[in-house]
């Protein structure tokens, strides 16, 4: 048992310190900038990687099975999770999202480190699963700028837009759940901002 510590009350494996080392949780508002920041980073250091995750929301026209998500039918993502398949997985504006195993493992075994752009109810269940893994809450400068922005990116419906504003100030209420906080307002500030942020935490692992 050499290969397990005991963190509080829960025993963590040789793995589970593997996936804390390694997992990186980036959530904030719909349209505040994750996934431009995510994709920006793995352009700066290929030992960074996005983790692809199930969701059952339709595909968006710009979007490739396999590269933006795994898109699964309600019985497929129910089928996943009654497999223990998803290491974490929520509800975001009707549909579901789930962080899959095999394809996080697959990466890290890789030896990537990975990005898990998940929003914050799944962000709760990874640090509770694996306590110390490094989060980043990606703030918008202000709402409005969060409104221009996920307008301009016309991807969803005027009625999705309107969900995920309202939600928008949830989940930045828990922002304070985070490690970090960075303002997306010039993007390559904040690219900057979030990869010093994981060169430091890797220096300390
Ligand atoms: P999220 O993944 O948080 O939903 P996106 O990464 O899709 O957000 O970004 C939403 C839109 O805002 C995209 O069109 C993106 O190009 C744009 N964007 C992201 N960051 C900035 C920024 N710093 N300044 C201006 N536009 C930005
Ligand atoms: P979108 O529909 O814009 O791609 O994603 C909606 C929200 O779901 C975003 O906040 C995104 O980060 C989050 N999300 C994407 N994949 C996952 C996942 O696997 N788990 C959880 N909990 N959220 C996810």
């Amino acid at each position: 048992m050499s290969e397990n510590i005991n963190h509080g009350n829960t025993e963590l494996s040789g793995t589970d310190k593997k996936l804390i080392k390694n997992l990186i949780i980036i959530s904030g508002p719909s349209g505040t900038g994750k996934d431009t920041i995510a994709h920006a980073l793995t352009e700066k250091d290929n030992s960074l990687c996005i983790s692809v995750s199930a969701t059952t929301r339709p595909m968006r026209a710009n979007e490739k099975e396999g590269k933006d998500y795994y898109f699964k039918t309600e019985k497929e993502f129910n089928d996943l999770i009654n497999e223990d398949g998803f290491i974490e997985h929520a509800c975001y504006d009707g549909h579901c999202y789930g962080t899959l195993k095999s394809d996080v493992c697959r990466r890290i075994d890789e030896g990537k480190q990975v990005i898990l752009v998940i929003e914050v109810k799944g962000a709760a269940a990874v640090r509770e699963k694996f306590p110390g893994v490094l989060s980043i809450f990606i703030l918008p400068p202000d709402m409005n700028t969060l409104e221009k922005r996920l307008r301009k990116r016309a991807t969803e419906s005027e009625e999705s837009i309107k969900k995920r504003l309202a939600a928008a100030n949830d989940e930045i209420m828990r922002a304070c759940e985070y490690d970090y906080k960075v303002v997306n307002a010039d993007l390559d500030e904040a690219v900057e901002t979030v990869y010093n942020i994981i060169l430091n935490r890797r220096k300390e692992i």
